[in-house]
C-alpha cells in the first residue's frame, strides 16, 4: 500500500459505528489470545473502540 501522506503513516482501523476506515486515536498495541498482533484506539469521530490487526504501523 502506497502512503500519499508521505511520511507519518497512520493507524487505520475500521470503525463499526461510522462504517468506514478512521485514523485510531491513541493506538496501543496488543495480543489476542491466538498471539495476533493488534493496536487498539478509539475512534476519532465517535470514540468507539477500533481495532486493527497487525498492530501499530510506524
Ligand atoms: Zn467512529
Amino acid at each position: 500500500m502506497i502512503n500519499h501522506e508521505g511520511g507519518k503513516m497512520a493507524t487505520k482501523g475500521y470503525c463499526v459505528k461510522c462504517k468506514k476506515q478512521v485514523e485510531i486515536k491513541e493506538p496501543v498495541e496488543s495480543t489476542t489470545a491466538k498471539g495476533v498482533k493488534i493496536a487498539k484506539g478509539k475512534c476519532p469521530d465517535c470514540n468507539t473502540t477500533v481495532c486493527r490487526m497487525g498492530g501499530i504501523s510506524k
